[in-house]
């Protein structure tokens, strides 16, 4: 193996800090492929981009071993271009999302893994299902329709605040959520495993509070300009 850079490291240092249940999601959006090079060549294989239109192209040039994530808002007109690929999308946030997946699924003949968006944070502006709006389409018919695709957890983000309490709180509520939903019976095409939950600066918490896959973008890659 080449000698780590600073992306490299600091994407090593992170890793030897999270317990071995906990997956690495490392966030590339607005970074060049150069920089995603250097996170491969310390063995990362799992990126999150946040844009189709960025990550398209960046799939294109890069190895095929990697898994693609996708994180951000998905715009319905998106879809087709990332299902023949990705790995898992994190942020399903409506039934008519889900629907176009499961289209666009069928149409690449694929199962198309995704997690639903829950809201519980305090700002108005972040996209997701209530707590109420996910269980109800978890037993719905219109999901049990959708064979292609694939309910394997939750996602959320907490408020952006540096009151720790209210972070800590906010992952307990979807953990807590998480677990419930675990101990019901579900769909076929319901299978949940994954808590998608922490960024730079509050992962550390999530995985306190039951984190199976952390979304970290700047610490690994610096901050990004749009
Ligand atoms: C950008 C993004 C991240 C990474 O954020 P950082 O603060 O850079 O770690 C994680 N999750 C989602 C949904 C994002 O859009």
């Amino acid at each position: 193996m080449q000698r780590a850079s600073n992306i490299g490291e600091r994407l090593l240092d992170i890793k030897s800090n999270l317990p071995d249940t906990v997956r690495l999601v490392a966030v590339s959006k607005f970074h060049p492929v150069e920089a995603i090079q250097e996170a491969y060549a310390v063995g990362q294989r799992l990126f999150g981009e946040s844009r189709a239109q960025e990550l398209v192209p960046k799939q294109e040039s890069l190895p095929n071993d990697i898994e693609w994530h996708f994180i951000g808002h998905l715009q319905e007109n998106k879809v087709r271009f990332i299902a023949p690929f990705v790995a898992l999308i994190h942020s399903v946030d409506s039934l008519k999302l889900l629907r176009e997946i499961n289209k666009q699924g069928a149409k690449c003949g694929r199962v198309i893994p995704c997690l639903l968006e829950i809201f519980v944070a305090q700002e108005e502006t972040k996209y997701g299902f209530t707590i109420q709006e996910c269980e109800e389409l978890l037993q719905s018919d219109a999901l049990k329709e959708l064979t292609h695709v694939e309910i394997r957890g939750i996602m959320g983000m907490a408020s952006l605040t540096e009151d720790e309490q209210q972070i800590r709180g906010e992952f307990r509520t979807l953990r807590t959520f998480f677990e419930k939903l675990q101990r019901e019976e579900t769909l076929p095409n319901v299978h949940l495993c994954e808590l998608s939950m922490g960024m730079s600066h509050d992962y550390t918490i999530a995985v306190e509070e039951g984190s199976t896959m952390v979304r970290i973008g700047t610490t690994i890659f610096g901050e990004r300009t749009y």
